[in-house]
């Protein structure tokens, strides 16, 4: 009988965070008691059914080191990030692809949502079927939603049915993703998640709902937002 797939994680957290303003990247902006890079990494740390976590942090990252101490012995792996966030994954996948199985899966989560909940990390993974192309958690669009044109003036009302943010994490085998990545970007496709990859190469992932305080550090207010979500400790 063929093993079972194993479960991985890849966390980019080598983005420089510029639209936050911020003197250092947003992953390592202060939380509570902790930076954002760690609610995120205690987080998929405590979900049992993965094997290990790859860690992608740049490669002038000077925080790190000092953060390091705090996961000594733990199933974590640190690997240099790329130019943008699909040239970090694909570098997680390079380094999981000397340890894992093609098809295992690998969970994508950005370092910047340290709010997500645990409970939806085992949702996502428990969706997961032998003859799924994988899945990712997403909200569905409550605003109404406008198509602008250059000049700031609104052209069209889109309709909102069936349109749905797109979270992370992310699942997809290893070697069906890293493939897709990497075709990718060999075509100047600079993907912003990995399900763009994966759709663009003929799969279909399952939208598996999540919750709307799953949000990702972007700008300055999100700080305090995020704060308040984990305050509130439903994550
Ligand atoms: O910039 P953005 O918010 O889209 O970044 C999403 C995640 O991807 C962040 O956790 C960020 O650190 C990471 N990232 C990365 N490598 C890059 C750019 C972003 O790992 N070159």
């Amino acid at each position: 009988m063929p093993a079972e797939p194993g479960y991985w994680a890849i966390v980019p957290a080598a983005g420089s965070g510029s639209r936050m303003g911020a003197t250092r990247p947003k992953q390592y902006l202060q939380l509570g008691d902790r930076t954002v890079l760690e609610h995120t990494l205690d987080t998929l740390l405590a979900v049992e059914a993965l094997a290990g976590v790859v860690l992608v942090v740049a490669s002038d990252d000077s925080v790190w080191e000092s953060i390091r101490p705090r996961y000594a012995g733990q199933p974590l792996e640190v690997v240099n990030g790329g130019a943008e966030r699909c040239h970090s994954v694909l570098n997680g996948l390079d380094v999981l692809a000397g340890k894992a199985a093609g098809d295992d899966w690998v969970l994508v989560h950005d370092a910047a949502r340290p709010c997500v909940r645990r409970d939806d990390i085992r949702t996502l993974l428990a969706s997961l079927d032998a003859d799924c192309d994988g899945g990712l958690l997403g909200v569905p669009v409550a605003d109404t939603m406008k198509r602008v044109d250059a000049n700031g003036q609104v052209i069209a009302t889109v309709d909102r049915g069936g349109l749905w943010h797109a979270l992370t994490p992310q699942v997809f085998r290893l070697e069906p993703l890293r493939t897709a990545l990497r075709q990718a970007i060999a075509d100047g496709r600079l993907v912003t998640d990995e399900a763009s990859a994966m759709e663009q190469a003929g799969y279909r992932p399952r939208m598996v709902p999540g919750h709307r305080d799953n949000i990702k550090i972007t700008l300055p207010a999100d700080l305090a937002l995020a704060a308040f979500y984990l305050q509130a400790g439903t994550s």
